[in-house]
């Protein structure tokens, strides 16, 4: 590779704010942090409902005395 064009490639932690996964990954940043993880997205975990309505959502409910919808 030539020196002095290419950003500084390094490991970087990654963590997750919906599950607070963290991984370690390549990138040029000093830190990463991500809405959903390949611990937490739905694709990976087969689960039908969207992550945000797992974890904010119900969150926000808690907090306000919201009732959240039965889930099937
Ligand atoms: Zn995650």
């Amino acid at each position: 590779m030539k020196k002095g064009i290419h950003p500084n490639y390094k490991k970087v932690q990654v963590t997750c704010t919906s599950c607070g996964n963290e991984f370690e990954t390549g990138s040029v940043l000093d830190e990463i942090r991500v809405d959903t993880c390949s611990n937490c997205h739905p694709f990976y975990t087969g689960r039908q409902r969207f992550v945000a309505a797992d974890g904010r959502v119900e969150r926000f409910n808690k907090k306000y005395g919201i009732k959240s919808e039965e889930q099937e």
